[in-house]
């Protein structure tokens, strides 16, 4: 079993990808090409927004939005504890400092609740992911930054494609991101990324920064990065964007019949009214997790530790983290969670399979009845 299958996928699209990269090799337009500029046009309409600028992978769009708002050294930026790296480090590489809230059990995101006490003079902004693709509480963090006059930022690496109360996935925040990353739920092949932004103003900045800063050809305005995508990266999208919404469906139906077979087996997912999940990842919590990881490997049944150590646990955070502070949830998540099988081509079979693996691993546990 694959955890996610990008072959069957290929063959689903084969002729039309193809096609899409034979069409910009014959152009030669290999930079900043027509595709790119057709497809941020069909994912602003995707996700309901006014601009999508695409860039150079899901970390790029979490730093071209804070070079445009000049976060630098003494700034601070409150992110969750629990997350891939890249939703804070980019604030380190700035030289501001990352300030860390811890997350819910219930839906692994930044703990709204625990937000405002991390908030001082020298707070800029709030970094909030929606880990495994569920949106976080963007309703009540927009209420926040509007009392203490900060930006948000959605780091939707995982969730473009999420239903938030009748809005999507990058539109719910100052800035928002997404990744294609080839096993996010809408993968490139390569690296790529993109901004969603309702502000005309923000969106050419952020335009100009992934190209140097330039405003005309050889003239710059900002100093800025190359952070553009490829004309190809964005055929290859267009052409999976056709398809996206019939992969959400199976994935899904999978999430639901994992969650029918495994309940009161282990703690299953749960999406919350309001919301839909991309499910990027279908994340158990059970003790006894790397027992139940091994036992799986060993019938050929792949899974994933998102994560083993939390962000304020990290070596590369050490300067950021205050000696002693707490976690509680996160380093919780971190001893517990194990994501299982999960793309957009996954069938009832392989998801029986797994869910069925898992209840014997169980119940030939020492202490199980
Ligand atoms: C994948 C991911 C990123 C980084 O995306 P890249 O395209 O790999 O740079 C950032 N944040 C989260 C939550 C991610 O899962």
């Amino acid at each position: 079993m694959i955890f996610c299958d990008l072959h069957k996928q290929y063959e689903a699209y084969q002729s039309e990808i193809d096609a899409a990269m034979q069409r910009v090799i014959r152009s030669a337009s290999f930079i900043n090409g027509e595709e790119i500029r057709l497809l941020e046009e069909e994912l602003a309409a995707y996700a309901g927004i006014r601009n999508a600028i695409c860039c150079s992978s899901g970390t790029d769009a979490l730093l071209l939005p804070m070079m445009a708002w000049g976060i630098g050294p003494g700034d601070e930026v409150i992110c969750p504890a629990y997350s891939y790296i890249a939703s804070a480090s980019m604030v380190s590489l700035l030289k501001a400092k990352p300030v860390f809230a811890d997350v819910l059990p219930a839906d692994f995101n930044i703990d709204v609740s625990k937000v405002e006490e991390k908030i001082t003079p020298r707070t800029r902004g709030i970094i909030a992911v929606s880990l495994f693709g569920q949106c976080a509480g963007y309703n009540e963090l927009n209420a926040l930054s509007r009392k203490y006059g900060l930006w948000v930022m959605e780091d939707g690496a995982q969730s473009f494609g999420a239903g938030y109360f009748g809005k999507r996935s990058g539109s719910l925040a100052t800035a928002g991101t997404t990744s294609f990353f080839p096993a996010k739920p809408l993968g490139c092949y390569g690296d790529g990324g993109a901004l969603f932004t309702a502000d005309d103003g923000l969106a050419s900045i952020l335009r100009m920064l992934r190209g140097h800063g330039q405003g005309k050809r050889y003239y710059h305005k900002y100093i800025g990065i190359n952070g553009r995508i490829d004309t190809l990266q964005a055929a290859i999208l267009r052409v999976k964007l056709k398809y996206f919404d019939r992969e959400l469906k199976v994935r899904q139906q999978a999430a639901r019949l994992y969650t029918e077979l495994l309940e009161g087996v282990v703690r299953t997912p749960r999406i919350a009214d309001g919301k839909t999940s991309t499910w990027a990842q279908y994340t158990i919590l059970t003790p006894r997790r790397d027992a139940l990881r091994s036992a799986l490997q060993a019938q050929n049944i792949p899974t994933a530790i998102h994560y083993p150590l939390p962000l304020p646990r990290q070596e590369a955070f050490a300067d950021a983290v205050v000696p002693g502070e707490q976690f509680p949830v996160a380093d919780e998540l971190s001893r517990t969670a194990l994501s299982l099988p999960m793309h957009g081509f996954i069938t009832e079979e392989e998801v029986r399979q797994v869910a069925g693996a898992i209840k014997r691993a169980r119940s030939q546990e020492p202490g199980s009845n």
